[in-house]
């Protein structure tokens, strides 16, 4: 399987992508290129090396998916095209780092063929900011323990692409309800009660886009999902570029393992928005309604998540993420104890002092 690192031209160190300018730096010499020279770069290599620049072979290409078939769980080792050394990674892994001279790598062979993203939302945040984010959220928290945040696990804080599917769907709808307006009034002795029946009928097109699941199996879903929602109309098309710095999982959750419960969900939706055009009644039953499908589509996409995971000495883990994009921050921390004691003691101190001097004015 190809195993990709982008070289430097001008000193043959790693280039990785900067969040901070779009492009993407050499961290040995500083020089930056953009998207295009980096393009042509590869076709530069491509046309030097012809085995590499061929792409997959059928052969690779079905080793690949028989790959997939099999064990996903599997650990799968690449060489790093750097040092040479082993990089062992799990089934989903596509871009991550070598562990003996931590230069990055994208293993393109794991998302090529029904694996390549359609597109990708770039890291708009680079690492300083997510770690700056990171200590102002946890020091605005009270009860965080001290080893959440100290140094050595704040180096942890990974910058991850998570892939997610993103649907839109077009449908026919139409509903059939009844509405009812009650009008009391007295005259003299008598109460008069009318009521007014309406047949209310709606049709019209409704469209729902943008909906996104996490669309890996492994993925703690609360993780991926609560940092959730992303701009998507910065989307780009993909690159395997903008993976090289960072690591990436491809996804192991295909549209029709989601099909079900999205055809449900937005046809729930669908339902709830023509169910809101009615107003104006005292009361409204819907007798029938239907959605139609007309159109649906399904987009692969990477979206980037800075992640924090700890595991506390009761071996129960926490994590911390963040959208790579917005900066919205998702987590469930750990609290001390031990702080919360302190804190309720002195409480527990005060009320007692109070009750004190209470005594003593009395
Ligand atoms: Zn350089
Ligand atoms: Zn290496």
């Amino acid at each position: 399987m190809a195993v990709i690192s982008y070289k430097c031209p001008n000193c043959d160190g790693e280039l990785v992508f900067s969040p901070a300018t779009q492009n993407f730096k050499c961290e040995y010499c500083m020089s930056t290129f953009s998207r295009e020279e980096l393009e042509a770069m590869k076709q530069d290599l491509a046309a030097e090396e012809p085995e590499a620049a061929g792409g997959q072979t059928g052969e690779q290409a079905k080793e690949q998916q028989s790959e997939y078939d099999g064990v996903q769980e599997e650990a799968v080792a690449y060489t790093c095209p750097s040092c040479g050394a082993r990089i062992v990674t799990d089934g989903t892994t596509a871009a991550t780092f070598c562990y003996y001279c931590h230069n990055p790598v994208v293993l393109s062979g794991r998302l090529s063929g029904e694996y390549l993203p359609d597109k990708v939302i770039p890291f708009a945040i680079d690492k300083k900011e997510a770690t700056q984010k990171f200590l102002d959220y946890v020091h605005s928290k009270k009860f965080i323990p001290r080893a959440f945040f100290r140094k050595q696990q704040i180096e942890k804080l990974s910058g991850v692409y998570f892939p997610y599917w993103v649907y839109a769907c077009t449908m026919d709808g139409t509903m059939d309800a009844q509405g009812t307006n009650i009008r009391v009034w007295r005259s003299g002795e008598t109460e008069y009660t009318e009521t007014k029946y309406y047949q209310v009928e709606r049709e019209g097109t409704v469209e729902l886009h943008d909906l996104t699941k996490n669309a890996l199996k492994e993925a703690n879903q609360k993780l991926a999902e609560g940092v959730l929602p992303y701009d998507l109309t910065k989307m780009e098309e993909f690159h395997m570029g903008y993976l090289s710095g960072f690591q990436a999982q491809r996804r192991d959750v295909d549209q029709e393992d989601l099909a079900q419960d999205v055809s449900q969900e937005v046809k729930e939706y669908g339902r709830q928005l023509l169910r809101d055009t009615i107003s104006g009644y005292s009361g409204v039953t819907v007798n029938s309604h239907n959605l139609k499908m007309l159109k649906e589509s399904w987009s692969y996409v990477l979206l980037p998540v800075w992640t924090l995971t700890y595991k506390a000495r009761n071996g129960k883990f926490y994590y911390y993420s963040m959208n790579g994009q917005t900066g919205k921050v998702y987590g469930e921390l750990p609290v001390d104890y031990k702080k919360v004691g302190i804190v309720g003691g002195i409480v527990a101190l005060i009320v007692l002092i109070l009750f004190l001097i209470g005594g003593l004015l009395i």
